[in-house]
């Protein structure tokens, strides 16, 4: 793949743990290669976190927990501040070492990766210096919140910057510490992220970075007794898992799982733009977008309408080096994540959908692209309208009207989000109120600034929300003292 002026070799401490303020590189430890999805050439390298490793890091946070909970909140608001600088001074080696990462399109990069952590970041510093922290109810009790403890956050490969501060943000704020263990695909941006911790003064003990493997790494955090709260986005699988665990203990867990998001289209919205945008909001990032609208539910008369505008919004796409800025979709994020839509793809085909594109992309000789696709013709119980396939992957499906627009959408184990279309301001607002998901966006409404609207899942997309005072109250415990008689 031809580079582009753009690439700027960003040094990151890699192959390095961050653990009490401290940067180490352990003998002995096994190192776990990064690759540019892109390309798949080596970009760094990280190490695979052993117990020792968890040990300490969980040692760390705990004795940084005292120190850190009781300094004031406008010392931890203003160090907040000072970090949310630095993403914006580092924002562009930020977006583009994330970019080579998950193989994201620099522009979407620039945007996700880097400008809207930065928003996040100042949001939740703004909701934790007008929290009510300490006050006296109306049957004279003092209401006291506290910071829950010492956080273990799990995070994806997908957005990784900003699951990262959508965690990092609140536990902080709150004065709790934190055992960070990013997705292996994605670390790098996690040491840049530590660094810039580091940088600004966030004092030792207070963030941790342990690296390594989910199943290795990541199950020994889980199960070794070091957290008082588990933070986890990714797989509904692992999730479920670590909310066992942390269930069995009593100990909290907020755990944001993905879906299977439905764009609801009435007889009375503009189609072509509600298809043009759902296409949009669907192939973010190649698909790999835990709240995508991946099922498009059309009236069943508009079906073959919105199937040719589909197609033809799909195509329009430009595959390439994510570094280039006139790409608009890259690779998937590993050949697994590739093989795993191709299979479904495939699949499909051979029960007699109809898939426009969903074939690999060989042109560039390297990398895990494929043509995104739209896909007709299916059963509503088919695997590729009721599993999150996590790729470029749109489902049409046709509804009867109003009713039956809305038991399709309902009609999955998840609810993260959902779009809703329709001309009819009382229409389109009742079918938003019937709709069971976290975030209901109308008319194609994008994410309003700040960034403060709870997100999160109801049903199998998780437990607890992020962003905002809800993300803020996952980090704190509520203290009752009774007889304080502040007011006498
Ligand atoms: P995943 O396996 O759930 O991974 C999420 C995070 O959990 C990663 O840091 C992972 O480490 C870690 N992990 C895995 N197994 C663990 C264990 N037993 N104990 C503790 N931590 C563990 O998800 P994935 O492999 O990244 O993607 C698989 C599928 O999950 C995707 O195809 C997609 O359907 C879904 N997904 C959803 C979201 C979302 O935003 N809700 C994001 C990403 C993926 P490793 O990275 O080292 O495995
Ligand atoms: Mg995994």
């Amino acid at each position: 793949m031809t580079s582009t002026a753009l690439y700027s070799p960003v040094v990151v401490p890699a192959a390095r743990l961050y653990i009490d303020g401290q940067w180490s590189s352990p003998p002995d430890r096994e190192l776990i290669p990064v690759l540019n999805p892109a390309t798949e050439q080596t970009i760094g390298s990280v190490i695979e976190g052993t117990q020792d490793d968890v040990d300490a890091a969980y040692a760390a946070a705990r004795a940084a927990l005292g120190p850190w909970s009781s300094t004031t909140l406008e010392h931890r608001a203003a160090l907040l501040d000072a970090l949310a600088d630095a993403l914006h001074d580092r924002g562009e080696e930020l977006a583009i070492l994330a970019a080579m990462e998950i193989g994201m399109p620099i522009n979407e990069s620039r945007a996700v990766q880097a400008a809207f952590p930065e928003s996040v970041l100042r949001s939740i510093v703004d909701v934790a210096r007008t929290a009510r922290w300490e006050y006296d109810d109306e049957s004279g009790t003092t209401i006291v919140r506290e910071p829950i403890g010492v956080v273990l956050a799990i995070t994806p490969w997908n957005f990784p910057v900003h699951q990262i501060i959508a965690k990092l943000a609140p536990a902080l704020a709150a004065g709790c510490t934190v055992v960070l263990k990013p997705a292996e695909l994605t670390p790098l941006n996690a040491l840049f992220l530590a660094e810039l911790c580091d940088t600004v003064g966030i004092p030792a003990g207070v963030v941790n970075v342990v690296t390594g493997r989910g199943p290795t790494t990541g199950e020994m955090l889980v199960q070794t007794e070091g957290y008082d709260l588990v933070s986890f986005t990714g797989s509904l699988k692992v999730g479920r898992h670590i909310g066992e665990v942390a269930g069995h203990r009593v100990t909290r867990s907020t755990l944001e799982l993905g879906g299977k998001s439905p764009a609801v289209v009435l007889e009375d919205a503009d189609l072509e733009i509600a298809v043009r945008t759902t296409v949009k909001n669907c192939f973010t990032n190649a698909g790999q977008k835990c709240n995508a609208p991946t099922r498009l539910i059309v009236p069943r008369e508009s079906l073959e309408r919105a199937r040719t505008i589909a197609a033809a919004a799909a195509t329009s796409y430009v595959l390439g080096d994510p570094l280039d800025t006139s790409t608009t979709m890259g690779p998937l994020a590993s050949s697994d994540q590739r093989d795993k839509v191709l299979g479904y793809l495939d699949a499909a085909r051979h029960r007699g959908a109809t898939v426009d594109g969903g074939v690999p992309a060989e042109e560039f000789g390297a990398g895990y692209f494929v043509h995104p696709a739209i896909v007709t013709g299916v059963a509503e119980d088919d695997p590729v309208v009721t599993d999150e396939i996590f790729g470029p992957v749109l489902v049409i499906l046709g509804h009867d009207g109003f009713d039956d627009a809305v038991r399709i959408a309902n009609d999955t184990p998840y609810g993260l989000s959902a779009e809703v279309w329709s001309a009819d301001a009382t229409r389109v607002e009742d079918l938003a109120r019937q709709i069971k998901a976290g975030q209901v966006r109308v008319n194609g409404v994008r994410s309003p600034q700040p960034p403060v609207a709870p997100f999160g899942g109801y049903k199998a997309s998780g437990l607890g929300r992020e962003l905002g005072s809800f993300g803020l109250d996952e980090y704190l415990e509520t203290k009752a003292v009774l007889g304080l008689h502040h007011n006498s």
